[in-house]
């Protein structure tokens, strides 16, 4: 039990979309705390369920508080919705699915989300910021959308050694 390995670029579970959470029961809180586990043993700020071949509408967020927007970290978010975005932000973005991958990404700069809590309870966030940034990243993995559908033409050429290793080692894990 607890940390999973993480499915990287290639694997189709990353493709999938997920499936709504219409029980928030105690394997729906198994799964996030084996989540939060996967994500620090990776170091990471995100995670969302497909990073770990599973298809459950959940991801998880702890990024560091002078960038939590005053939200109590870790965020766990359980059918996330972005019901308002504003502004433009430009900046690099990493993903555990994709190792040693850094890419320039246009998002909006503010969102207001909303998702159901580890209680069943539903709630709404606004966020800036990188609060706001990971909030889009991980709304992308449970649509089956990757850091590689951002990537301008440029920035393909200049991954494509490490996306065709990445597709090579890809195994499926079902
Ligand atoms: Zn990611």
């Amino acid at each position: 039990m607890g940390a999973y390995s993480i499915v990287k670029f290639g694997n189709k579970a990353l493709r999938e979309k997920s499936k709504v959470v219409e029980d928030v029961n105690d394997d729906i809180r198994k799964l996030a705390e084996d989540m939060l586990a996967t994500m620090r043993e990776a170091d990471g700020i995100g995670l969302a369920a497909e990073q770990i071949g599973r298809n459950e509408a959940i991801c998880i967020i702890d990024v560091p508080k002078e960038h939590a927007c005053d939200i109590k970290m870790p965020l766990v978010l359980i059918n996330l919705k972005v019901i308002e975005k504003d502004g433009e932000l430009h900046e690099q973005e990493g993903c555990l699915s994709f190792p040693d991958v850094y890419i320039k990404v246009h998002r909006s700069k503010e969102v207001t989300a909303t998702y159901t809590d580890l209680e069943g309870k539903q709630q709404t966030v606004k966020a800036t910021g990188l609060l706001s940034r990971a909030i889009q990243h991980e709304l992308d993995h449970l649509n089956g959308v990757l850091l590689v559908d951002h990537m301008s033409p440029v920035q393909k050429v200049a991954n494509a050694g490490k996306l065709k290793r990445m597709k090579r080692a890809a195994k499926p894990i079902f």
